[in-house]
């Protein structure tokens, strides 16, 4: 059996990986124009906490995906792995002054070892005047350190790495792959003329601050998400933005909301300004297809992308589900 996998940012890698061990004979070969720092997924925070409006084909599915994936991440992170994967535990505050819905989440309440309503004084941890709040216990997982970790597990069990750009997925028709995973995030807009895939440009601030330990997420996209070695300030959300350029003025407000909540952060060293195109699509595509090639042969693949801003979180419950479909595929139970 010979696999090709398109992509080698979070979800690459986790389908990568879990196809490994669900086919420990086969030739699997990723092949992808950027890798590790030059991808979307070393721009997240990483943290495990799926947006309520994330969704799946279906809302069991979407919950399947979500337990699955934080199983995973947390099994890391109990293991001695865990350091090398970039994986560790992280607490903290969610706070709004608007609505008390911000504040819960049903994708993750049942699930998390701890997600509960704030107390009073809780709400008065760090500043502003805030009225709703959750405490919640997950995981966080640094890309800086999971992308070259995965990367080198990878090609420890055998696994092939290469750098290309594929316009079409004609282009790889010489490798002749019995299943192509497409795990190309935002580069599926273009690979597939899929128009429901659309960037939401995000901006966020490293900066060295020891001190801070918890995590918080005031309103309007503000969040401070302490990791290995850098907090994450953020954050943006814009809409069909491709700007990958840094922006003063998202940074200017970046550092006015997260150190409106924490002043001490004004002493923090700013490491790095960092800027990712959230690959959203309203339903992340998980699904199998057959295309025809230009030299009129087909390829059977499967699709795994549109994660949005939260494939970090959900990642390795979409390479699962994968496993799933591929299994199909190749039994002939495909609905196709
Ligand atoms: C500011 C910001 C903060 C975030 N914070 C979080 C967070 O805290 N938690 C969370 O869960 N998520 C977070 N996210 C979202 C997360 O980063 C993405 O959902 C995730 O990185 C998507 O992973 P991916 O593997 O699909 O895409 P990418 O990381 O972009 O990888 C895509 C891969 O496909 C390859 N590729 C694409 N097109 C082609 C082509 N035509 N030919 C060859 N190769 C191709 C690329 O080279 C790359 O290797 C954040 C995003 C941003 C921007």
């Amino acid at each position: 059996m010979h696999f090709g996998i398109l992509g080698s940012g979070v979800v690459g890698l986790t389908t990568a990986l879990e196809l490994q061990q669900n086919y420990p004979n086969a030739q699997i070969t990723i092949l992808a124009d950027r890798f590790n720092e030059d991808t979307t997924s070393h721009v997240a925070a990483g943290i495990f906490r799926p947006g309520p409006s994330f969704a799946g084909p279906t809302a069991e599915i979407t919950q399947q995906w979500i337990v699955e994936a934080f199983h995973y991440w947390d099994d890391i992170r109990r293991s001695k792995e865990a350091p090398l994967a970039g994986v560790c535990q992280l607490s903290g505050y969610i706070y709004s002054s608007i609505s008390p819905k911000i504040v819960r989440n049903h994708l993750i309440e049942q699930l998390l070892p701890v997600y509960r309503q704030a107390t009073e004084e809780e709400l008065k941890l760090c500043q502003g005047d805030w009225k709703f709040g959750s405490f919640f216990t997950t995981c966080l997982t640094e890309c800086r350190l999971f992308l070259p970790y995965a990367t080198k597990k990878f090609i420890a069990a055998g696994g092939q790495v290469t750098r290309q750009y594929v316009s079409s997925f004609s282009d790889v028709a010489y490798q002749n792959f019995d299943v192509l995973f497409n795990c190309t995030g935002l580069g599926a807009k273009d690979l597939c003329d899929d128009t429901q895939v659309v960037p939401i440009r995000g901006q966020v601030l490293k900066v060295r601050a020891p001190w801070i330990k918890l995590a918080f997420y005031g309103d309007y996209d503000t969040y401070i998400l302490p990791g290995f070695e850098t907090v994450t300030l953020g954050g943006c959300r814009q809409y069909e933005s491709y700007n990958l350029n840094v922006c003063k003025y998202d940074s200017m407000a970046i550092k006015e909301r997260c150190y409106g909540m924490l002043p001490s952060l004004k002493r923090a060293q700013v490491v790095r300004e960092c800027v990712g195109l959230r690959p959203y699509r309203g339903v992340v595509r998980v699904e199998s297809e057959i295309i025809r090639l230009a030299n009129g042969r087909t390829q059977k693949v499967v699709h795994n992308y549109g994660h949005g801003g939260y494939g970090v979180t959900t990642a390795p419950g979409t390479a699962k589900y994968a496993m799933k479909i591929v299994r199909d595929l190749l039994a002939g139970n495909s609905k196709l």
